[in-house]
């Protein structure tokens, strides 16, 4: 799928524009149109019901070892600053970033792609009259090539002419460049030297600057008067509101261990470089769950909340190849990590064979608990120990609070593992939208087959469940189909439509993903059945009026 044509779509039809665009826009900052707003909604509705308020407390769910309890919290974007230091944010959450001082543009350091290029020029001798000829290297140069190209394929001729303008070769010379042939982009390595570095918009080596640290969070001040001690932090994930509130809920409600706790909102990250759309954004929206267990149970929860949270996903309509569930190696794993899982989805701006994580399903252990009990905790000799400044002292304090929790059964007290599936609301919607875009031939109003752009949402998840047609402006149609448009309102999302011919208001129905289109015609005025035209194959059926609302409930399972 060309996305292209995803990204025009999303503006035409009002599911997707750039914040603020009228004044030129603002880099990974996304606004969600008319129709985006009730896509996304109904993706975190969706979550919200089956993980939260449809779970069923009193019975196993497949794959689950025992029952257990979901809850809900929706905490403040802006917590106490001690929460990010406790967390390892305020210290952690930095990626590395280097500047162009040519082009003056800044990148991620990881995300620098390119190729390393060796140029050799040989002198050629002639020894004892032509007899024997030599080869002596007289000049041999490596430069590694950044490029902004999304393939492979596509940065290989930009790469080979730049290289020849670098090397001082004519384009005809180019076979004395090896390794034009690699056929994979690499990136850099910490190690490598910069100074043989041509930066993804330079046109010459050594303008990169040697990477720095950046921290991701937003700062804000606090109050009117506010100094440097008022600095707080728009929060860069929902977790941590749950971590801190895990006493208070279990005070509050009469949950037992194993039990989740459900937060969405909000998130800030002050990404260098937001890009793909809203997948890198600097603005977006969680959707995380902190499941509580006991330490002997996690390594069954763990794997029992990553095949709950691909079932969701393929639930919804993500059932191809593109989506794929991928085990972190030990190297990647988070120093308290016990096993981490990405849920990942093969965006169409992603090189062939690239996936692009939707929703990270992590075993923390204990490390978010006790951190927040004990002060900001280090790895060492394979144990998690409080982390100490040079005079002794905790580097950054924990609550003091008992965390721990006391089973009334067993009497036994612990402090409990948690399992965390996180997921993004915007890059889970963007990875719906990608993948029901789908073009197909369909007759238009005179017979002749013409292209259709269509979206194939999940009906749980389209925007619009139904559009109602009158198939003409007179004859007492319109009167009937706002009638029945009515009745369906308080039911499920209904748009009426009575403007121009059915054909084409069948089109932009397609495009706004409408699972059903009902038309009131000529039969409709003797028997009282309209027609149900399905989105997707495109069949009609006759239904009486009567029996709509529970018909379309049924299809839609609203
Ligand atoms: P990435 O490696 O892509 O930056 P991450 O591993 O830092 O992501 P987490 O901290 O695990 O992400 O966050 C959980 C989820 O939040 C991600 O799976 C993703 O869906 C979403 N998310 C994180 N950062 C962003 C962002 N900048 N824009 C949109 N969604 C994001």
């Amino acid at each position: 799928m060309d996305m292209d044509k995803l990204v025009s779509l999303c503006k035409r039809r009002g599911f997707l524009f750039q914040s603020s665009e009228i004044y030129g826009g603002l880099n990974g900052f996304w606004d969600y149109g008319p129709l985006g707003v009730e896509l996304k909604r109904n993706i975190k509705e969706a979550w919200w019901r089956d993980m939260v308020t449809g779970h069923d407390d009193l019975a196993a769910p497949p794959g689950a070892g025992e029952p257990y309890e979901m809850v809900g919290l929706d905490c403040t974007i802006i917590m106490h600053p001690q929460v990010w230091k406790v967390s390892g944010h305020y210290d952690l959450f930095c990626d590395y970033m280097v500047d162009c001082k040519e082009s003056k543009k800044r990148y991620r350091f990881d995300q620098i792609r390119g190729r390393w290029m060796e140029f050799t020029a040989r002198n050629l001798h002639l020894l004892h009259g032509a007899e024997e000829r030599i080869n002596e290297i007289k000049a041999k140069q490596w430069f590694y090539i950044a490029t902004n190209a999304e393939t492979p394929e596509a940065g290989l001729e930009d790469t080979i002419a730049r290289a020849c303008k670098i090397f001082g070769l004519r384009r005809a010379k180019a076979e004395n460049l090896l390794d034009w042939e690699t056929p994979n982009l690499v990136g850099l390595d910490k190690d490598d030297d910069l100074t043989q570095v041509v930066g993804p918009d330079a046109s010459r080596e050594g303008t990169l600057t040697t990477p720095r640290e950046f921290n991701l969070m937003f700062k804000t001040v606090i109050g009117a008067l506010g100094g440097e001690e008022d600095v707080a932090f728009l929060r860069p994930e929902t977790a941590q509101g749950i971590f801190v509130n895990f006493k208070n809920v279990c005070d509050s409600t009469r949950v037992r261990v194993p039990f989740g706790i459900a937060q969405m909102g909000k998130s800030f990250r002050n990404e260098i470089t937001p890009r793909n759309f809203t997948f890198r954004s600097r603005e977006f929206e969680q959707m995380e769950i902190e499941f509580f267990c006991h330490p002997k149970s996690s390594p069954q929860w763990y794997q029992y909340w990553r095949d709950r949270r691909v079932k969701w996903y393929t639930d919804l309509g993500l059932a191809g190849e593109r989506l794929r569930l991928r085990e972190h190696d030990k190297e990647e794993l988070s120093h308290y990590s016990c096993g981490t899982s990405d849920i990942e989805y093969a965006f169409p701006f992603l090189p062939p064979g690239e996936f692009g994580e939707l929703e990270g399903i992590a075993h923390r252990g204990d490390f978010d608990l006790r951190s927040h009990m004990e002060g900001k905790l280090v790895a060492k000799d394979g144990q998690l120990i409080v982390e100490l400044s040079e005079d002794g002292k905790p580097k950054w304090k924990g609550s003091g609070k008992d965390l721990s929790y006391r089973d009334d059964l067993t009497n036994e007290r612990f402090i409990p593992h948690v399992i965390e599936p996180s997921a993004g609301a915007d890059r889970g919607t963007l990875a719906f939208l990608c993948e029901a875009y789908h073009e197909d031939q369909a007759p238009d109003e005179k017979g002749e087959m013409q292209t259709r752009v269509v979206m194939q949402f999940h009906p749980r998840i389209a925007p619009i469940k139904v559009a109602v047609f009158p198939l003409v402006k007179k004859d007492g149609m319109p009167e009937i189909a706002q009638r029945i448009y009515r009745a369906l309102k308080p039911h499920m999302t209904a748009f009426y439509d009575e403007k121009g011919a059915v054909g084409r208001r069948y089109r932009r129905q397609d495009e706004a993903g409408t699972p059903y289109c009902l038309t009131i015609d000529g039969q409709t005025l003797t028997d009282g059945t309209v027609t149900v035209r399905d989105r997707d194959s495109l069949k009609q059926e006759r239904i009486h009026e009567k029996e709509l609302i529970a018909a379309l409930r049924e299809r839609i399972q609203a």
